[in-house]
């Protein structure tokens, strides 16, 4: 039995003072009130629920997709951990068979290991639209095939997650694939609002990079933008770097979808927890200015955003409140994959899986199933 004391905790509701949280075989046994720290491990700053980012290309130096290994899911979920992601879909982008088949075999593995913070596979891509297929490589942008089906289809990776452009994927193949337990986000897409809502009616239950690479709301034509806004149920994902999106954007879909259906992701390439500068990936170069990460034109190619800097930019930039931005990286993602009764929240039963942040929400420290992983 593990105890911890936490000065200042957020459970995912509440916010409470002098809390002991019990934790027995990496699950929360019991938090309550407490008089004094007694032997436990002291927490200080604010406890939270962990991060959970849905979409993760790279970190540490490594991109998931020139190194589909173990051993890069490795160097990805540590290099997250700094920022406060206790659980993360490693996300493929757009690629050849053979490099799904091995990106599914290495999540397949982490999985078998109960390698921590790795809970599926995100494929973005490659059943997308060529108009908005961003830095996704065009030649291997396709249809979808019995085998790509099967993959997404097999039992042993977890959490799986599949973005498409509904235009390019029929309506039957989505409900198949979500009978089949995958989560399927529509995004880079030029779809109508109508052929969106007909993929939500098909049981597509998100929205990749809402705005990013996907058709805009305009008077007439109200795009995948204006049907994910519209739809009540559906998640979407929002890059919170102050680059992908306007802040007034980011607004806009918070109060229209609510921040239980605003799920905060980095979209991060390789650059995340790592001092790289340059990348080559598909044959172009993507550069790192600041916060930006760019190909040559200006293209924006990913980001370098962590999840923390994104729960501080929508405090600080989109004020938001703490309850809803921590909400936006822990409880709705949760929700979206179906582990709300395991992780985004802190009480007893949920995995002990959180992040210790700072007054200015810099990650002080982080746990995951009790055990500390960074700071
Ligand atoms: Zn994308």
């Amino acid at each position: 039995m593990q105890r911890f004391f936490a000065e200042n905790l957020f459970d995912g509701k509440t916010v409470q003072k002098n809390q002991m949280i019990t934790v027995e075989a990496g699950t929360i046994q019991s938090i309550e009130t407490a008089g004094s720290q007694g032997d436990a491990i002291v927490l200080l700053g604010l406890v939270t629920p962990g991060f959970i980012d849905v979409q993760v290309n790279g970190g540490g130096g490594v991109l998931f997709n020139n190194q589909p290994t173990l051993e890069t899911l490795l160097t990805m979920s540590r290099a997250h951990q700094q920022f406060g992601s206790t659980a993360i879909l490693p996300t493929l982008i757009t690629d050849n068979f053979s490099t799904m088949q091995q990106a599914a075999d290495a999540v397949a593995t982490a999985i078998a290991q109960g390698v921590q913070g790795i809970v599926g596979i995100h494929f973005e891509g490659p059943h997308l639209s060529q108009p908005k297929k961003g830095i996704h490589p065009s030649q291997h942008i396709r249809e979808i095939s019995p085998q790509e089906l099967a993959l997404f289809k097999r039992k042993d990776l977890g959490l799986v997650c599949v973005t498409l452009a509904p235009e390019n994927v029929s309506v039957a193949v989505i409900s198949e694939l979500v009978k089949a337990n995958v989560k399927v986000c529509l995004g880079h897409s030029n779809a109508s609002a109508e052929q969106t809502l007909a993929a939500l009616d098909a049981g597509a239950q998100g929205f990749t990079h809402l705005f990013n690479a996907m058709s805009p709301l305009q008077s007439r034509k109200s795009g995948m933008v204006g049907a994910a806004l519209l739809d009540q149920s559906s998640y979407c994902g929002l890059i919170v770097d102050l680059e992908h999106v306007d802040t007034t954007s980011c607004q806009l879909a918070i109060k229209c979808k609510t921040p239980q259906h605003i799920m905060l992701v980095t979209d991060a390439m390789s650059h995340v927890g790592s001092d790289q500068t340059e990348l080559q990936f598909a044959g172009m170069q993507i550069n790192r200015q600041g916060n930006k990460l760019t190909i040559k034109g200006g293209r924006l190619a990913g980001s370098a955003l962590d999840m923390a800097s994104a729960v501080r930019n929508c405090v600080e930039n989109l004020h938001c409140t703490m309850q809803q931005a921590i909400t936006m990286a822990s409880s709705t993602p949760a929700t979206f994959l179906g582990l709300q009764h395991q992780k985004g929240y802190l009480g007893a039963g949920f995995a002990a899986d959180w992040t210790v942040l700072n007054s200015q929400y810099h990650v002080v420290a982080t746990y995951i199933a009790g055990e500390q992983v960074f700071g």
